[in-house]
């Protein structure tokens, strides 16, 4: 990376600081988790779309959206397959796959293999703190 890349990207990252609550920045720029059941999106059913917290990119649609149970927004597909990016984990003992914003390299959450078998059968397990919804009809 050469100086002025570097200079870029802890520009980038002072701005996130700023931008972002600490949660937020822990959770997109740290890889941190939420706890479950305390997120703003876990239980939410509106119409809308999921857009990323850190670069207002949108992510996942309520379309997709379903209630898995654990306590974190879930969904059976991102709202294109390339907004979201995926990375080999292997943090904390496991072997997990990362979900990360494609186009600003922010961490969503991770995606498993026991989502709805009628759909995807993927879950994508994602951290309130990481997204940011939007209304279907506020989206003008
Ligand atoms: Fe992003």
């Amino acid at each position: 990376m050469s100086d002025k890349e570097q200079d870029k990207t802890a520009n980038k990252d002072e701005q996130w600081r700023e931008e972002l609550d600490p949660e937020q920045y822990h959770v997109l720029r740290e890889k941190g988790t939420e706890r479950a059941f305390t997120g703003k999106y876990w239980d939410l059913k509106d119409d809308g779309t999921y857009h990323c917290a850190a670069c207002g990119e949108p992510l996942f649609s309520s379309e997709t959206k379903y209630d898995s149970g654990s306590g974190w927004p879930s969904f059976y597909a991102p709202a294109d397959k390339d907004s979201v990016g995926e990375l080999a984990d292997h943090s904390h003992g496991m072997v997990r796959t990362e979900v990360v914003c494609q186009n600003c390299g922010s961490h969503l959450g991770h995606v498993f293999p026991d989502g709805p078998q009628d759909k995807t059968g993927l879950r994508y397990c994602i951290n309130s703190a990481s997204l940011d919804f939007k209304k279907e009809d506020s989206q003008e």
